[in-house]
């Protein structure tokens, strides 16, 4: 069963509030969807980056794909992560591989007519998610609603919030929400911070100290994620987990990362480390050093991999991706109760609605 060359689009979808974290802010997503057919199915993939990355799936992995045999995902993966060496593999080209290899996933199992998760295989039913959001921006009232929406309303009892607004020049702020944000959860749910690389090394051990105060049991980035020996010095300073990983475009910035001791918890990103078939072998790699691991971000993609990974933590229920998924796809999953059942329809059980989406298309 050989592949057709594959399609790429690309949208962008404006937040539906201004959003910033420690480090960065914006006011829209972009996300790159890539198709690939063989026989009468076609696969559905995609990642979040900049528009550049489906010029460079278009231009560089798609004739590369072109015949090649639809089963095989190893040797289509192996023969881009190759052909991609001279342009450099982290950022633009491995979010482009990600998009295309979570595609073939989906078309392979499409193909064999399974469930993906039937296709990997599962060791769970239920993926545990936790709500992330909690964007530096967000006046109290927003981020109380939030929050109450997630642990209240769909009963998700972990829930992430950024700090080290502006450079980790707000710690007061900081604190403080994440008292208000103790305060709606109560005392049952984790709460989970994200900095983003924003404090520095002895900031960030002083900002850990009064987060444990609040039951914070996740401290992610508390430094920069390059900052592997900022980030062990954290880490055994502090009793909550440090996290982070969501940065990894390659295996090698995973083993790197392992091997510095950098954090509890493993976090990768399907959409960024090479899809699908890099995001097992990095779990893998995480297994064998004794870690945890948690999806990064666009829930939907990582949904039937995770169930599949024995040392699954959870997966990241980001508001951002949460509502694009579910504005771009029939068959988004339902995370009440703080799970999602990824063994819904065949493939990922995602259907594009190619036309409902139309005004967001830019190329
Ligand atoms: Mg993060």
């Amino acid at each position: 069963m050989k592949l057709h060359l594959p399609v790429v689009s690309v949208y962008a979808v404006p937040t539906d509030a201004p959003e910033a974290d420690g480090t960065l802010a914006w006011n829209s997503t972009t996300v790159v969807i890539a198709e690939v057919t063989a026989g009468d199915a076609t696969g559905t993939g995609w990642t979040y980056g900049p528009a550049a990355v489906g010029d460079f799936l278009r231009d560089h992995l798609a004739p590369l794909v072109e015949g090649s045999s639809a089963l095989d995902i190893p040797a289509v993966h192996e023969a881009m992560s190759r052909a991609i060496r001279n342009a450099g593999r982290p950022g633009v080209a491995a979010c482009a591989i990600s998009a295309l290899d979570i595609a073939l996933w989906d078309l392979k199992a499409r193909l064999l007519e399974l469930p993906l998760a039937r296709l990997l295989g599962s060791c769970r039913e239920r993926v545990p998610v936790y709500g992330s959001g909690g964007f530096t921006t967000y006046h109290d009232k927003h981020l109380a609603a939030q929050l109450n929406g997630w642990v209240h309303g769909q009963h998700i009892p972990r829930v992430k919030i950024k700090i080290g607004e502006d450079w980790g020049r707000a710690v007061l702020r900081d604190i403080s929400r994440v008292e208000g944000a103790r305060q709606v959860i109560g005392p049952e749910a984790e709460l989970y911070v994200d900095a983003n690389g924003a404090y520095t090394r002895k900031q960030a051990v002083r900002v850990g100290r009064s987060l444990a105060e609040h039951g914070v049991g996740w401290f992610e980035e508390p430094v920069s994620s390059d900052d592997l020996t900022g980030l062990r010095l954290v880490r055994d300073a502090l009793p909550c987990d440090i996290t982070a990983g969501e940065y990894g475009y390659d295996l090698p910035y995973f083993a790197r990362m392992i091997a510095a001791g950098a954090v509890d918890c493993l976090q990768i990103d399907a959409t960024r480390c090479g899809g699908l078939t890099d995001f097992l072998r990095a779990a893998a790699l995480a297994q064998a050093h004794g870690l945890q691991v948690s999806a990064h971000c666009a829930p939907h993609a990582h949904a039937a991999a995770a169930a599949a990974i024995p040392n699954l933590r959870h997966i990241e229920w980001f508001h951002d991706h949460v509502r694009v998924e579910d504005m771009f796809f029939d068959g988004a999953l339902d995370p009440t109760g703080g799970t999602v059942t990824p063994t819904h329809g065949i493939g990922h059980g995602l259907t594009l609605r190619a036309e409902e989406v139309q005004e967001y298309r830019v190329a």
